[in-house]
């Protein structure tokens, strides 16, 4: 079978729930992803973030095998002997006394939601049913239902209500209207919710005094504040927690893509036991969470990114990215954004939509994401060698004349 025969399957029996690009992958390696017709590319995506160890990272490879091939799935019903030591490992190394794990993002994310509600009624005090969580506009957590209730996505909200009351969304990195909304409404505030640098937006970082002014109002109301860093979490934005960028803590974090390296779903929601302790036997859970499969992967993936030191990599790698884009000097590009080795490059308006500028790179060996109309995202593996994003600069540079 040919490129074309594999479109034609797709589109006679797959969901039309994405409109991907017109590459058909069949193997990968590090930092390259290779076609049917043995064609190689750069991955400047890296499955959103999910890969940022690299594709079939030998160690994470090892670990699945072997793991595979002795215990995969327990349920919670019992105890499994990968996921205590994973816990302790997780919990130490990202600063929180507590692990809930699930498996996709938008459950972790549900996971997040639901604490923060019961936080809000047990320890806060607010009465029942009336708790608030802030969000903000440009948002992305997930797609189940509830998540999508609180986007501001068109495509992702349209028909598919009626949608969970209770996320006020407020215009992102607008301290203002925060604190303003805060005055209103403090006592039913539960928790303020965010990407601390939004991501399927098209990679964008908030004004710098906004995490800290969270941070405050949180602080100064007693609303927990709680970051998304599904995407911009374990190195991508050249920290372990993004957010620690703007010299904050949250009060609790959800992970998930990089926690496996891409080789299994693996999501997390941490806290400290104030927080966690609201959950007791009964009140949430997932037949797959905590299996010793996605324990073992995840336990892998967690060792390279500290022993392959990829969040002083992506932080310094991404720079040199930034630059060399900066560099280009092309009259297309609008403005260029982002931390570590996450990058949103945005064209100006004259320069057109950002698609076909996606379709020329892959025709050079690069894939690199649309977002949103003008911006292209790249974010590749952070385990990318200088000279390979030079080589990338090059062609960039070429798409754009
Ligand atoms: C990808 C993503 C999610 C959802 O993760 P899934 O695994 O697709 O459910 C949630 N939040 C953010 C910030 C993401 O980038």
């Amino acid at each position: 079978m040919e490129t074309h025969d594999y479109l034609a399957l797709e589109d006679r029996y797959a969901a039309h729930n994405y409109a991907p690009l017109d590459v058909v992958l069949h193997r990968a390696e590090g930092v390259y992803v290779f076609d049917i017709e043995g064609r190689r590319y750069l991955d400047c995506l890296a499955a959103y973030s999910a890969v940022n160890q690299g594709h079939q990272h030998p160690r994470i490879v090892e670990a699945l095998r072997k793991q595979a091939a002795t215990l995969a799935l327990t349920s919670r019903a019992f105890r499994n002997d990968r996921f205590g030591p994973f816990c302790k490992k997780l919990s130490e190394l990202l600063g929180y006394a507590k692990v809930l794990m699930m498996n996709t993002g938008a459950e972790a994310v549900e996971t997040a939601i639901k604490a923060a509600r019961k936080w809000g009624y047990e320890i806060k005090g607010i009465p029942r049913d009336q708790a608030l969580i802030l969000v903000f506009d440009g948002n992305f957590h997930g797609r189940t239902t509830t998540i999508i209730g609180f986007s501001t996505d068109e495509d992702a909200r349209r028909d598919f209500g009626p949608f969970t009351p209770g996320f006020p969304v407020l215009p992102y990195g607008d301290l203002r209207e925060v604190e303003a909304f805060f005055e209103k409404e403090a006592h039913r505030i539960a928790a303020v919710f965010l990407e601390p640098i939004q991501g399927e937006a098209g990679v964008i970082p908030p004004p710098p005094e906004f995490l800290p002014g969270l941070r405050r109002l949180c602080d100064q109301h007693q609303a927990l504040l709680i970051c998304d860093e599904i995407q911009s979490g374990l190195g991508r934005a050249g920290e372990l927690l993004a957010h620690h960028a703007f010299g904050v803590r949250a009060d609790g974090v959800t992970i998930g893509k990089a926690l496996s390296g891409g080789l299994y779903p693996v999501s997390a929601f941490l806290a400290d036991q104030e927080v966690m302790q609201v959950f007791t036997p009964g009140t949430h859970g997932s037949t797959f969470g905590g299996n010793p499969l996605a324990c073992a992967v995840a336990e892998a993936a967690l060792d390279v990114l500290v022993d392959e030191d990829l969040c002083a990599r992506s932080k310094e790698l991404g720079e040199h990215f930034r630059m060399g884009l900066l560099a280009l000097d092309s009259p297309k590009i609008q403005e260029v954004r982002g931390l570590g080795l996450w990058i949103g490059l945005q064209l100006e308006d004259h320069a057109g939509p950002a698609r076909p500028y996606c379709e020329a790179l892959k025709n050079r060996g690069i894939l690199a994401k649309d977002t949103h109309g003008h911006t292209i995202r790249f974010a590749p593996p952070l385990i990318i060698e200088k000279s390979e994003i030079d080589e990338a600069l090059l062609k960039i540079g070429e798409v754009l004349r």
